[in-house]
């Protein structure tokens, strides 16, 4: 027993009511009703933000300002001050590295993993492939094995790093194995290498991918000691739209931005011959930002809180700060519930005959796995025919289906979320046995 009532979870979701197995999760969850009931509830006061004196702007303003402070604090981040938010995780890369660009010099590499999904492969692919040779720059970009559990190999991502490495970009969590790297080990490889920061820091950056990590346990991003995390809305309850790149501040003071234009300018302060930038986090904040769906995603976090009863008080609805043991909370309730899931079909899969499963034992809520005979996508639509909602493919993570030599390069997945049950899991498992 995991202390969730899951019944009472799933009340506040309509997808119960079609009859579907909603066990592609790690692709993207499902909106409480509570969520898209808030969009209309915001109508009445509809307006954009920072750009006005009426009534209705500084009270759109004031909510989209807190709900950056909400997901400040979700992450333990010292302030909103620390936030990009953007459309999702894809664009919080680019960010980082257009951030970046200017900064490599001359025979810099950039270390990352033959695990990544390709939003934290193929942007350091362009830098360092197309990019930076134009600007006649070489600037190496070396990807770690795999072992043969699908797991990182750690070892050998250290022996890439070197004084030359700017940046370790590493998934915190694959999409793919489930396999979550051990960040504090990370930390210490990217503090080793001696690299000459343009800060003065002597040490490489960490980009850690949080896509899959931070809907599924508490990140704490001052006591990982992260310099980048980077996860998006639509995998944690809300709709989609919105994604976050939490960064160090004195990085983001230090770095250029990624998009130019309104709002990130200092007000009155651009001339033809000079610009002053806005303060943080606005300067990361060109355009009239997705207000609505910012609001609405913090909100998503206060809500997860109240569904897991982790605070004395009710959050959603609510401005305002909570201490991060409220995180904390939430999270290690929903990540015993997702685990004893993703336990229970491990065990019923790993007893169907001729089925592969991929990745370590410990791992994050999903199972990827194919079975001789059946090709994978064949597999995932003979689930659907029964409800169960799989997802079959490379799930972006190429490199890593290349290295275990799928051929297609492709397998099915089943993933979990908060409000997946017992039957579910049942469900699925009977269905890829039938399939
Ligand atoms: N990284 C990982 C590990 C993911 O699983 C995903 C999405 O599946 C992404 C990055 C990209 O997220 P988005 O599509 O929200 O940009």
């Amino acid at each position: 027993m995991t202390g969730l009532d899951v019944e009472r979870i799933r009340a506040h979701f309509d997808f119960p009511r079609t009859g579907r197995v909603v066990t592609n999760n790690a692709a993207s969850t499902q909106p409480p009703r509570e969520l898209v009931e808030l969009y209309r509830e915001l109508i009445p006061w509809y307006e954009n933000v920072h750009r006005g004196q009426s009534t209705a702007s500084r009270r759109t303003t004031d909510l989209f300002e807190d709900a950056y402070d909400t997901i400040a604090r979700w992450i333990n981040a010292p302030s909103r001050r620390c936030l990009v938010l953007g459309r999702n995780t894809t664009e919080a890369h680019n960010a980082v590295m257009y951030s970046l660009l200017t900064e490599f010099r001359h025979g810099d590499n950039v270390v990352t993993t033959m695990l990544e999904h390709n939003s934290n492969f193929v942007p350091w692919y362009a830098l360092t492939h197309e990019i930076l040779p134009r600007l006649g720059k070489t600037v190496e970009c070396r990807p770690a094995r795999l072992d043969a559990d699908g797991n990182v190999d750690l070892e050998h991502l250290a022996s890439l790093v070197d004084r030359h490495t700017k940046l370790i970009c590493c998934t915190g969590a694959s999409n793919f194995t489930g396999s979550r790297p051990d960040l504090a080990i990370l930390r210490r490889i990217a503090d080793a290498s001696g690299y000459l920061q343009p800060t003065g820091e002597r040490r490489s950056r960490l980009l850690i991918d949080g896509a899959q990590l931070v809907p599924g346990r508490a990140v704490d991003v001052q006591r990982e000691d992260v310099d980048y995390l980077s996860f998006s809305f639509h995998k944690m309850l809300a709709p989609f739209g919105v994604g976050v790149l939490y960064a160090k501040e004195h990085l983001l003071r230090h770095g250029r931005p990624f998009l130019y234009g309104g709002d990130m300018i200092a007000e009155g302060r651009v001339f033809p011959d000079h610009v002053d930038y806005n303060d943080l986090p606005w300067k990361y904040s060109a355009g009239t930002p997705n207000i609505l769906g910012v609001i609405v995603s913090a909100q998503a976090l206060r809500l997860l809180a109240d569904l897991t009863a982790s605070s004395e008080r009710p959050l959603f609805g609510g401005t305002g700060s909570f201490p991060y043991a409220v995180t904390q909370r939430t999270m290690d309730r929903l990540a015993r519930h997702t685990a004893q899931l993703t336990g229970r079909a491990h065990r019923a899969l790993a007893a169907i005959d001729g089925l592969t499963i991929y990745g370590p034992r410990e791992r994050a809520p999903l199972i990827a796995f194919n079975r001789t005979g059946t090709d994978p996508f064949t597999l995932a639509k003979a689930l659907d025919q029964r409800g169960v909602e799989a997802r079959a493919g490379c799930h972006c993570a190429t490199l890593a289906h290349h290295a275990l030599r799928l051929d297609p390069p492709a397998s099915c997945r089943l993933s979990f979320a908060v409000y997946n049950n017992e039957e579910d899991v049942d469900r699925a498992v009977e269905a890829v046995a039938a399939g």
